[in-house]
Protein backbone atom coordinates (compact mmCIF):
# COMPACT_ATOMS: atom_id res chain seq x y z
CA UNK A 1 0.00 0.00 0.00
CA UNK A 2 1.07 3.57 -0.71
CA UNK A 3 1.89 5.99 1.59
CA UNK A 4 2.20 9.87 1.40
CA UNK A 5 3.14 12.01 4.02
CA UNK A 6 1.35 16.17 4.49
CA UNK A 7 0.80 18.06 7.29
CA UNK A 8 -2.84 18.07 7.18
CA UNK A 9 -5.21 15.97 4.97
CA UNK A 10 -8.55 17.81 3.86
CA UNK A 11 -11.45 15.18 3.08
CA UNK A 12 -13.70 17.00 0.37
CA UNK A 13 -12.95 19.76 -2.02
CA UNK A 14 -15.85 22.19 -1.67
CA UNK A 15 -15.81 25.51 -0.05
CA UNK A 16 -15.38 24.01 3.49
CA UNK A 17 -12.34 22.06 2.52
CA UNK A 18 -10.71 24.70 -0.13
CA UNK A 19 -10.84 27.50 2.39
CA UNK A 20 -9.91 25.61 5.47
CA UNK A 21 -6.92 24.16 3.07
CA UNK A 22 -5.63 27.59 1.54
CA UNK A 23 -5.57 28.86 5.17
CA UNK A 24 -3.38 26.12 6.49
CA UNK A 25 -1.36 26.86 3.28
CA UNK A 26 -1.29 30.91 4.06
CA UNK A 27 -0.05 29.77 7.70
CA UNK A 28 3.02 27.50 6.04
CA UNK A 29 1.36 24.00 6.03
CA UNK A 30 1.54 21.80 3.49
CA UNK A 31 -2.01 20.46 2.78
CA UNK A 32 -3.62 17.90 0.66
CA UNK A 33 -7.14 18.41 -0.30
CA UNK A 34 -8.92 15.12 -0.80
CA UNK A 35 -11.46 14.94 -3.62
CA UNK A 36 -13.68 11.86 -4.67
CA UNK A 37 -15.06 13.94 -7.71
CA UNK A 38 -12.46 13.46 -10.65
CA UNK A 39 -13.46 16.02 -13.27
CA UNK A 40 -11.63 19.26 -13.60
CA UNK A 41 -14.91 20.83 -12.50
CA UNK A 42 -15.96 17.79 -9.93
CA UNK A 43 -19.70 18.53 -8.78
CA UNK A 44 -20.65 19.49 -5.07
CA UNK A 45 -23.03 21.68 -3.25
CA UNK A 46 -20.60 25.02 -3.56
CA UNK A 47 -20.61 24.67 -7.06
CA UNK A 48 -23.99 24.52 -7.44
CA UNK A 49 -24.62 26.95 -4.41
CA UNK A 50 -26.49 30.56 -5.23
CA UNK A 51 -23.58 31.95 -3.26
CA UNK A 52 -25.22 34.49 -0.80
CA UNK A 53 -23.50 34.69 2.69
CA UNK A 54 -26.00 35.38 5.56
CA UNK A 55 -26.30 34.40 8.76
CA UNK A 56 -29.89 33.06 9.51
CA UNK A 57 -31.10 34.98 6.93
CA UNK A 58 -29.73 38.80 7.74
CA UNK A 59 -27.13 40.36 6.48
CA UNK A 60 -23.86 38.81 7.46
CA UNK A 61 -22.63 42.21 9.11
CA UNK A 62 -25.48 43.02 11.23
CA UNK A 63 -24.29 43.79 14.73
CA UNK A 64 -23.19 41.02 16.01
CA UNK A 65 -25.63 40.30 19.30
CA UNK A 66 -28.23 40.90 16.82
CA UNK A 67 -27.16 38.14 14.74
CA UNK A 68 -26.45 35.80 17.70
CA UNK A 69 -30.27 36.57 19.18
CA UNK A 70 -31.32 35.69 15.75
CA UNK A 71 -29.48 32.15 15.33
CA UNK A 72 -30.84 31.47 19.00
CA UNK A 73 -34.15 32.73 18.22
CA UNK A 74 -34.53 30.99 15.08
CA UNK A 75 -33.22 27.32 16.26
CA UNK A 76 -35.28 27.77 19.61
CA UNK A 77 -32.08 27.43 21.01
CA UNK A 78 -30.63 24.25 19.40
CA UNK A 79 -27.41 26.05 18.69
CA UNK A 80 -25.28 27.06 21.56
CA UNK A 81 -24.12 30.60 22.98
CA UNK A 82 -21.03 29.55 22.28
CA UNK A 83 -21.16 28.30 18.45
CA UNK A 84 -24.29 30.90 17.97
CA UNK A 85 -21.18 34.07 18.83
CA UNK A 86 -18.57 32.00 16.95
CA UNK A 87 -20.71 32.20 13.59
CA UNK A 88 -22.11 35.84 14.63
CA UNK A 89 -18.49 37.22 14.71
CA UNK A 90 -16.50 35.07 12.28
CA UNK A 91 -18.80 34.94 9.53
CA UNK A 92 -17.90 38.62 8.50
CA UNK A 93 -14.04 37.74 8.84
CA UNK A 94 -14.73 34.82 6.39
CA UNK A 95 -16.26 36.95 3.43
CA UNK A 96 -13.44 39.72 4.44
CA UNK A 97 -10.49 36.46 4.00
CA UNK A 98 -12.04 35.26 0.48
CA UNK A 99 -11.81 38.92 -0.42
CA UNK A 100 -7.86 38.94 0.17
CA UNK A 101 -7.53 35.88 -1.52
CA UNK A 102 -9.53 36.87 -4.59
CA UNK A 103 -13.17 35.97 -4.17
CA UNK A 104 -15.65 38.38 -5.47
CA UNK A 105 -19.12 39.53 -4.19
CA UNK A 106 -21.48 41.50 -5.18
CA UNK A 107 -24.60 42.45 -3.74
CA UNK A 108 -27.54 40.50 -5.52
CA UNK A 109 -30.73 42.95 -5.31
CA UNK A 110 -32.77 44.82 -2.29
CA UNK A 111 -32.69 42.38 0.00
CA UNK A 112 -30.57 43.01 3.23
CA UNK A 113 -29.46 39.00 3.49
CA UNK A 114 -28.40 39.28 -0.13
CA UNK A 115 -25.15 41.98 0.35
CA UNK A 116 -22.76 39.44 0.28
CA UNK A 117 -23.24 36.94 -3.04
CA UNK A 118 -20.85 35.68 -4.62
CA UNK A 119 -19.66 36.78 -7.90
CA UNK A 120 -20.45 36.16 -10.85
CA UNK A 121 -24.37 35.45 -9.74
CA UNK A 122 -26.49 32.73 -11.06
CA UNK A 123 -28.63 33.74 -13.55
CA UNK A 124 -32.11 34.89 -12.90
CA UNK A 125 -33.84 31.79 -14.72
CA UNK A 126 -35.45 28.64 -13.83
CA UNK A 127 -33.03 25.78 -13.62
CA UNK A 128 -29.52 24.82 -12.54
CA UNK A 129 -26.33 26.78 -13.90
CA UNK A 130 -23.60 26.76 -12.13
CA UNK A 131 -20.76 26.60 -14.98
CA UNK A 132 -18.75 30.42 -14.61
CA UNK A 133 -20.87 31.46 -11.49
CA UNK A 134 -19.82 32.63 -8.64
CA UNK A 135 -19.58 28.95 -6.44
CA UNK A 136 -17.78 27.80 -9.51
CA UNK A 137 -15.21 31.06 -9.88
CA UNK A 138 -14.52 31.01 -6.05
CA UNK A 139 -12.99 26.81 -6.36
CA UNK A 140 -11.16 27.92 -9.03
CA UNK A 141 -9.58 30.62 -7.11
CA UNK A 142 -9.02 28.95 -4.28
CA UNK A 143 -7.72 25.74 -6.23
CA UNK A 144 -5.05 28.51 -7.78
CA UNK A 145 -4.42 29.71 -4.70
CA UNK A 146 -3.80 26.34 -3.04
CA UNK A 147 -1.32 25.07 -5.68
CA UNK A 148 0.67 28.01 -5.44
CA UNK A 149 1.36 28.36 -1.88
CA UNK A 150 2.71 24.63 -2.18
CA UNK A 151 -0.56 22.68 -1.10
CA UNK A 152 -2.24 20.06 -3.44
CA UNK A 153 -5.56 18.79 -4.16
CA UNK A 154 -6.59 15.05 -5.59
CA UNK A 155 -9.07 14.47 -7.81
CA UNK A 156 -10.83 11.04 -7.43
CA UNK A 157 -9.62 10.59 -3.86
CA UNK A 158 -12.45 9.07 -1.80
CA UNK A 159 -11.44 8.73 1.77
CA UNK A 160 -12.91 5.68 3.43
CA UNK A 161 -10.85 5.45 6.93
CA UNK A 162 -9.80 7.38 9.40
CA UNK A 163 -6.06 6.02 10.62
CA UNK A 164 -6.02 6.23 14.53
CA UNK A 165 -2.46 6.45 16.56
CA UNK A 166 -4.04 5.43 20.37
CA UNK A 167 -6.67 8.27 20.87
CA UNK A 168 -5.45 10.78 17.98
CA UNK A 169 -6.31 11.02 14.56
CA UNK A 170 -2.74 10.54 12.24
CA UNK A 171 -4.48 10.31 8.80
CA UNK A 172 -6.94 8.70 6.39
CA UNK A 173 -7.42 5.88 4.05
CA UNK A 174 -8.31 6.69 0.48
CA UNK A 175 -9.34 4.88 -2.71
CA UNK A 176 -8.06 6.14 -5.86
CA UNK A 177 -7.78 4.47 -9.67
CA UNK A 178 -4.32 3.19 -8.14
CA UNK A 179 -5.35 1.74 -5.22
CA UNK A 180 -5.65 2.40 -1.66
CA UNK A 181 -3.35 4.90 -0.04
CA UNK A 182 -2.77 5.94 3.29
CA UNK A 183 -2.03 9.46 3.91
CA UNK A 184 -0.36 10.21 6.93
CA UNK A 185 -0.67 13.51 8.40
CA UNK A 186 -0.84 15.47 11.83
CA UNK A 187 -4.54 16.19 11.37
CA UNK A 188 -7.37 15.69 9.12
CA UNK A 189 -10.21 18.03 8.29
CA UNK A 190 -13.39 16.47 7.50
CA UNK A 191 -15.35 18.82 4.79
CA UNK A 192 -17.20 16.36 2.56
CA UNK A 193 -20.67 17.61 2.72
CA UNK A 194 -22.95 15.68 5.23
CA UNK A 195 -25.12 12.96 3.79
CA UNK A 196 -27.96 15.04 1.44
CA UNK A 197 -26.98 12.19 -1.21
CA UNK A 198 -27.22 8.82 0.93
CA UNK A 199 -30.45 7.54 0.67
CA UNK A 200 -30.15 4.96 3.56
CA UNK A 201 -28.90 7.40 5.90
CA UNK A 202 -31.75 9.92 5.13
CA UNK A 203 -33.81 6.72 5.89
CA UNK A 204 -32.36 6.31 8.69
CA UNK A 205 -32.21 9.79 10.28
CA UNK A 206 -35.24 12.06 8.33
CA UNK A 207 -38.21 10.09 6.57
CA UNK A 208 -38.87 7.11 5.62
CA UNK A 209 -39.47 7.80 2.32
CA UNK A 210 -36.55 9.77 1.26
CA UNK A 211 -36.44 8.53 -2.43
CA UNK A 212 -39.72 10.88 -2.87
CA UNK A 213 -37.52 14.07 -2.03
CA UNK A 214 -36.49 16.08 -4.45
CA UNK A 215 -32.15 15.82 -4.57
CA UNK A 216 -31.83 20.08 -4.93
CA UNK A 217 -28.29 18.91 -4.53
CA UNK A 218 -25.38 17.83 -6.00
CA UNK A 219 -25.52 14.35 -4.80
CA UNK A 220 -22.24 13.90 -3.75
CA UNK A 221 -22.49 14.24 0.04
CA UNK A 222 -22.66 10.54 0.88
CA UNK A 223 -22.20 10.58 4.49
CA UNK A 224 -18.47 9.14 4.44
CA UNK A 225 -17.13 11.57 6.95
CA UNK A 226 -20.00 11.08 9.28
CA UNK A 227 -19.65 7.26 9.30
CA UNK A 228 -16.11 7.75 9.68
CA UNK A 229 -16.00 10.11 12.55
CA UNK A 230 -18.66 8.29 14.62
CA UNK A 231 -16.72 4.51 13.92
CA UNK A 232 -13.91 6.56 15.89
CA UNK A 233 -15.93 7.93 18.57
CA UNK A 234 -17.47 11.17 17.51
CA UNK A 235 -21.06 12.55 18.38
CA UNK A 236 -22.98 13.58 16.11
CA UNK A 237 -25.44 16.60 16.33
CA UNK A 238 -29.40 17.53 14.43
CA UNK A 239 -29.13 14.79 12.19
CA UNK A 240 -33.09 15.23 11.52
CA UNK A 241 -33.21 18.53 9.88
CA UNK A 242 -32.60 19.45 6.44
CA UNK A 243 -31.90 22.90 4.56
CA UNK A 244 -34.29 22.28 1.80
CA UNK A 245 -37.40 24.36 0.11
CA UNK A 246 -40.59 23.27 -1.22
CA UNK A 247 -40.35 23.41 -5.18
CA UNK A 248 -42.99 22.16 -7.76
CA UNK A 249 -43.89 18.10 -7.74
CA UNK A 250 -42.48 18.29 -11.20
CA UNK A 251 -39.06 19.09 -10.11
CA UNK A 252 -38.79 15.40 -9.79
CA UNK A 253 -38.90 15.06 -13.92
CA UNK A 254 -38.07 18.51 -15.13
CA UNK A 255 -35.32 19.64 -14.75
CA UNK A 256 -36.24 23.63 -15.25
CA UNK A 257 -37.75 23.34 -11.91
CA UNK A 258 -34.69 23.02 -9.43
CA UNK A 259 -33.14 24.39 -7.50
CA UNK A 260 -35.03 27.70 -8.74
CA UNK A 261 -37.95 28.59 -9.02
CA UNK A 262 -38.97 27.24 -5.03
CA UNK A 263 -42.37 28.30 -3.67
CA UNK A 264 -41.42 29.44 -0.37
CA UNK A 265 -42.93 32.83 -0.82
CA UNK A 266 -46.39 31.05 -1.72
CA UNK A 267 -46.24 28.70 0.74
CA UNK A 268 -45.71 31.09 3.90
CA UNK A 269 -48.70 33.46 2.64
CA UNK A 270 -51.30 30.79 2.31
CA UNK A 271 -52.07 27.82 3.31
CA UNK A 272 -50.66 23.75 2.63
CA UNK A 273 -52.73 20.72 2.26
CA UNK A 274 -52.57 17.03 2.23
CA UNK A 275 -54.51 14.35 0.09
CA UNK A 276 -57.52 14.70 2.01
CA UNK A 277 -57.85 18.69 2.02
CA UNK A 278 -56.74 19.19 5.40
CA UNK A 279 -53.81 21.71 6.69
CA UNK A 280 -51.17 19.59 7.93
CA UNK A 281 -48.33 22.33 8.79
CA UNK A 282 -48.30 26.10 9.73
CA UNK A 283 -47.14 27.62 6.94
CA UNK A 284 -45.74 30.51 8.99
CA UNK A 285 -43.16 28.73 10.22
CA UNK A 286 -41.25 29.09 6.48
CA UNK A 287 -40.30 26.91 3.99
CA UNK A 288 -37.40 24.83 5.15
CA UNK A 289 -39.74 24.21 8.13
CA UNK A 290 -42.40 23.19 5.67
CA UNK A 291 -39.64 20.82 3.38
CA UNK A 292 -39.45 18.90 6.30
CA UNK A 293 -43.21 18.89 7.22
CA UNK A 294 -43.63 17.17 3.91
CA UNK A 295 -40.91 14.61 3.88
CA UNK A 296 -42.71 13.22 6.91
CA UNK A 297 -45.98 12.92 5.20
CA UNK A 298 -47.07 9.28 4.93
CA UNK A 299 -46.91 10.17 1.38
CA UNK A 300 -44.40 13.14 0.75
CA UNK A 301 -45.68 13.40 -2.72
CA UNK A 302 -49.09 13.95 -1.93
CA UNK A 303 -48.90 18.04 -0.57
CA UNK A 304 -50.11 20.94 -2.69
CA UNK A 305 -50.23 24.33 -2.31
CA UNK A 306 -53.47 26.28 -2.06
CA UNK A 307 -53.40 30.44 -2.85
CA UNK A 308 -55.14 33.16 -5.04
CA UNK A 309 -55.55 35.60 -7.78
CA UNK A 310 -54.13 38.53 -5.54
CA UNK A 311 -51.17 36.16 -3.24
CA UNK A 312 -50.19 34.92 -7.15
CA UNK A 313 -49.72 38.24 -7.70
CA UNK A 314 -48.22 39.55 -4.62
CA UNK A 315 -45.74 36.85 -3.38
CA UNK A 316 -45.80 34.97 -6.08
CA UNK A 317 -43.28 37.75 -7.21
CA UNK A 318 -41.34 37.65 -4.55
CA UNK A 319 -37.87 36.06 -4.51
CA UNK A 320 -34.61 36.05 -6.70
CA UNK A 321 -36.43 33.93 -8.78
CA UNK A 322 -40.05 33.99 -8.43
CA UNK A 323 -42.54 31.60 -8.66
CA UNK A 324 -44.69 33.69 -11.00
CA UNK A 325 -44.05 33.65 -13.82
CA UNK A 326 -41.17 31.21 -13.65
CA UNK A 327 -43.61 28.31 -12.56
CA UNK A 328 -45.91 27.99 -15.71
CA UNK A 329 -43.22 28.58 -17.59
CA UNK A 330 -40.83 26.08 -16.90
CA UNK A 331 -43.69 23.75 -17.44
CA UNK A 332 -44.76 23.16 -13.67
CA UNK A 333 -48.22 22.30 -12.67
CA UNK A 334 -50.26 25.27 -11.55
CA UNK A 335 -54.14 24.37 -11.35
CA UNK A 336 -56.72 27.42 -11.69
CA UNK A 337 -60.42 27.35 -11.41
CA UNK A 338 -62.87 29.64 -10.34
CA UNK A 339 -64.16 28.18 -7.56
CA UNK A 340 -62.78 26.70 -4.51
CA UNK A 341 -64.77 23.12 -4.88
CA UNK A 342 -63.42 23.15 -8.68
CA UNK A 343 -60.14 23.63 -7.76
CA UNK A 344 -60.37 20.52 -5.67
CA UNK A 345 -61.46 18.45 -8.35
CA UNK A 346 -58.38 19.63 -10.45
CA UNK A 347 -56.67 18.58 -7.40
CA UNK A 348 -58.12 15.24 -6.61
CA UNK A 349 -59.05 15.89 -3.03
CA UNK A 350 -62.55 15.75 -1.43
CA UNK A 351 -64.22 19.12 -2.61
CA UNK A 352 -66.36 19.84 1.14
CA UNK A 353 -63.04 19.47 2.95
CA UNK A 354 -60.63 21.91 1.10
CA UNK A 355 -63.94 24.38 0.96
CA UNK A 356 -64.28 23.69 5.04
CA UNK A 357 -60.77 24.14 5.09
CA UNK A 358 -60.12 27.57 3.33
CA UNK A 359 -63.51 29.14 4.88
CA UNK A 360 -61.50 27.97 8.45
CA UNK A 361 -58.48 29.53 7.28
CA UNK A 362 -60.23 32.96 6.17
CA UNK A 363 -62.09 33.10 9.01
CA UNK A 364 -59.45 32.89 11.19
CA UNK A 365 -56.84 35.03 9.27
CA UNK A 366 -59.74 37.53 8.94
CA UNK A 367 -60.56 37.40 12.96
CA UNK A 368 -56.79 37.96 13.78
CA UNK A 369 -56.96 34.65 15.17
CA UNK A 370 -54.64 32.25 13.79
CA UNK A 371 -53.44 30.36 16.60
CA UNK A 372 -56.80 28.82 16.79
CA UNK A 373 -56.73 27.10 13.52
CA UNK A 374 -55.32 23.56 13.77
CA UNK A 375 -52.56 23.06 13.13
CA UNK A 376 -52.30 26.94 14.69
CA UNK A 377 -50.69 29.00 11.93
CA UNK A 378 -48.04 31.97 13.14
CA UNK A 379 -47.99 35.50 11.87
CA UNK A 380 -44.94 37.01 13.04
CA UNK A 381 -42.70 36.18 10.35
CA UNK A 382 -44.16 35.39 7.24
CA UNK A 383 -47.97 37.56 6.95
CA UNK A 384 -50.89 34.86 6.17
CA UNK A 385 -53.38 36.47 3.60
CA UNK A 386 -57.59 34.92 2.96
CA UNK A 387 -57.63 33.12 -0.14
CA UNK A 388 -60.86 34.88 -1.29
CA UNK A 389 -60.28 36.19 -4.74
CA UNK A 390 -60.70 34.08 -7.59
CA UNK A 391 -59.20 32.58 -9.72
CA UNK A 392 -58.01 30.36 -6.84
CA UNK A 393 -55.22 27.89 -7.69
CA UNK A 394 -53.21 24.87 -6.33
CA UNK A 395 -49.83 23.44 -7.34
CA UNK A 396 -48.50 20.57 -6.47
CA UNK A 397 -44.92 20.10 -4.81
CA UNK A 398 -42.52 18.48 -3.00
CA UNK A 399 -39.26 19.02 -0.70
CA UNK A 400 -36.02 19.63 -2.24
CA UNK A 401 -33.11 18.60 0.30
CA UNK A 402 -30.14 20.97 -0.61
CA UNK A 403 -28.06 19.92 2.76
CA UNK A 404 -28.62 17.60 5.81
CA UNK A 405 -28.10 20.51 8.68
CA UNK A 406 -26.57 17.94 11.34
CA UNK A 407 -23.17 16.18 11.69
CA UNK A 408 -20.00 15.68 13.49
CA UNK A 409 -20.32 17.35 16.97
CA UNK A 410 -17.87 19.97 16.84
CA UNK A 411 -16.15 22.71 19.52
CA UNK A 412 -15.48 26.59 18.61
CA UNK A 413 -12.56 25.14 16.89
CA UNK A 414 -14.11 22.75 14.57
CA UNK A 415 -12.44 20.16 16.83
CA UNK A 416 -15.14 16.45 16.06
CA UNK A 417 -15.86 15.61 19.93
CA UNK A 418 -17.09 12.74 21.66
CA UNK A 419 -20.33 11.78 23.25
CA UNK A 420 -19.00 13.33 26.87
CA UNK A 421 -17.89 16.47 25.29
CA UNK A 422 -13.85 15.36 25.06
CA UNK A 423 -12.26 16.37 21.36
CA UNK A 424 -10.74 13.81 19.38
CA UNK A 425 -7.43 14.94 18.84
CA UNK A 426 -6.20 15.81 15.58
CA UNK A 427 -9.90 15.42 14.06
CA UNK A 428 -12.21 18.29 12.73
CA UNK A 429 -15.26 19.03 10.73
CA UNK A 430 -15.87 21.70 8.46
CA UNK A 431 -19.09 23.19 6.35
CA UNK A 432 -22.04 20.46 5.62
CA UNK A 433 -19.95 17.48 7.94
CA UNK A 434 -20.12 20.22 10.73
CA UNK A 435 -23.21 19.62 13.05
CA UNK A 436 -24.73 21.73 16.20
CA UNK A 437 -25.13 25.46 14.08
CA UNK A 438 -28.49 24.36 12.10
CA UNK A 439 -31.60 23.08 12.77
CA UNK A 440 -33.56 22.13 16.05
CA UNK A 441 -37.35 22.01 16.45
CA UNK A 442 -38.08 24.88 14.24
CA UNK A 443 -35.75 23.93 11.60
CA UNK A 444 -33.91 27.58 11.85
CA UNK A 445 -31.59 27.57 9.06
CA UNK A 446 -28.18 29.78 9.73
CA UNK A 447 -26.79 29.14 6.46
CA UNK A 448 -24.34 26.69 4.49
CA UNK A 449 -22.31 28.77 3.51
CA UNK A 450 -21.22 30.74 6.43
CA UNK A 451 -20.75 27.59 7.92
CA UNK A 452 -18.50 26.46 5.39
CA UNK A 453 -16.30 29.98 5.78
CA UNK A 454 -16.10 30.08 10.26
CA UNK A 455 -15.11 26.39 10.49
CA UNK A 456 -12.75 26.03 7.66
CA UNK A 457 -10.78 28.93 8.68
CA UNK A 458 -11.40 28.01 12.29
CA UNK A 459 -10.02 24.21 12.04
CA UNK A 460 -7.20 25.31 9.88
CA UNK A 461 -6.13 28.07 12.60
CA UNK A 462 -6.63 25.77 15.23
CA UNK A 463 -4.48 23.11 13.56
CA UNK A 464 -1.22 25.37 12.50
CA UNK A 465 -1.23 26.81 16.14
CA UNK A 466 0.06 23.22 16.55
CA UNK A 467 -2.74 22.90 19.17
CA UNK A 468 -4.09 19.60 16.80
C1 LIG B 1 -28.65 24.92 -5.28
C2 LIG B 1 -28.02 25.33 -3.99
C3 LIG B 1 -28.11 26.66 -3.57
C4 LIG B 1 -27.55 27.04 -2.36
N1 LIG B 1 -27.56 28.36 -2.02
C5 LIG B 1 -26.99 28.75 -0.85
C6 LIG B 1 -26.90 30.12 -0.52
O1 LIG B 1 -27.27 30.99 -1.29
N2 LIG B 1 -26.37 30.44 0.69
C7 LIG B 1 -25.89 29.51 1.57
O2 LIG B 1 -25.42 29.86 2.66
N3 LIG B 1 -25.90 28.19 1.23
C8 LIG B 1 -26.42 27.81 0.04
N4 LIG B 1 -26.40 26.49 -0.32
C9 LIG B 1 -25.73 25.55 0.58
C10 LIG B 1 -24.22 25.68 0.43
O3 LIG B 1 -23.89 25.82 -0.92
C11 LIG B 1 -23.56 24.45 1.02
O4 LIG B 1 -23.95 24.35 2.38
C12 LIG B 1 -22.04 24.51 0.96
O5 LIG B 1 -21.61 24.78 -0.36
C13 LIG B 1 -21.46 23.19 1.44
O6 LIG B 1 -20.07 23.22 1.24
P1 LIG B 1 -19.18 22.00 1.75
O7 LIG B 1 -17.79 22.35 1.41
O8 LIG B 1 -19.51 21.69 3.14
O9 LIG B 1 -19.70 20.77 0.89
P2 LIG B 1 -19.63 20.53 -0.69
O10 LIG B 1 -19.55 21.78 -1.45
O11 LIG B 1 -20.72 19.59 -1.02
O12 LIG B 1 -18.23 19.81 -0.88
C14 LIG B 1 -17.98 18.54 -0.34
C15 LIG B 1 -16.98 17.84 -1.25
O13 LIG B 1 -16.59 16.63 -0.62
C16 LIG B 1 -16.45 15.62 -1.60
N5 LIG B 1 -16.55 14.31 -0.95
C17 LIG B 1 -17.64 13.71 -0.43
N6 LIG B 1 -17.31 12.52 0.13
C18 LIG B 1 -15.98 12.38 -0.06
C19 LIG B 1 -15.05 11.36 0.29
N7 LIG B 1 -15.41 10.25 0.96
N8 LIG B 1 -13.75 11.52 -0.06
C20 LIG B 1 -13.34 12.63 -0.74
N9 LIG B 1 -14.20 13.62 -1.11
C21 LIG B 1 -15.49 13.50 -0.75
C22 LIG B 1 -17.58 15.91 -2.57
O14 LIG B 1 -17.35 15.32 -3.83
C23 LIG B 1 -17.56 17.44 -2.60
O15 LIG B 1 -16.74 17.93 -3.62
C24 LIG B 1 -26.92 26.08 -1.54
C25 LIG B 1 -26.79 24.76 -1.98
C26 LIG B 1 -27.33 24.40 -3.20
C27 LIG B 1 -27.17 22.98 -3.67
Amino acid sequence: MEEQSFDVAIVGGGLAGMMAANRLAQLGRRAVVLEQGSEDQYLCNSRYTGGVFHVALRDIMTEEGELKQAIIESTAGFVTDKLAALISSEGRRAVRWLQEVGVRFMKADVAAHRNWMLAPPVLKRPGLNWQGRGGDVSLRTLEANLVRHGGALVRGARAHALIMEGDRCAGVTVQLAAGETHYRTSAVVIADGGFPGNLDMLRQYICAQPEKLKQRTAGTGRGDGLRMAVAVGAGALGLDRFYGHVLSRDALINDKLWPQPYLDPVVTASLMVGPTGERFVDEGRGGVYVANAIAQLADPLSAAVVFDQAIWDGAGRNGLIPSNPNLPEAGGTLLQAASIAELALKLGCPPAQLQATVAAYNAAIQAGAPATLSPPRRITRHAAQPITMAPFYAAPVCAGITTTMGGIAVNEHAQALREDGSAIAGLYAAGGSAGGFEGGPEVGYVGGLVKCGVTGLRAAEHIAGGLA
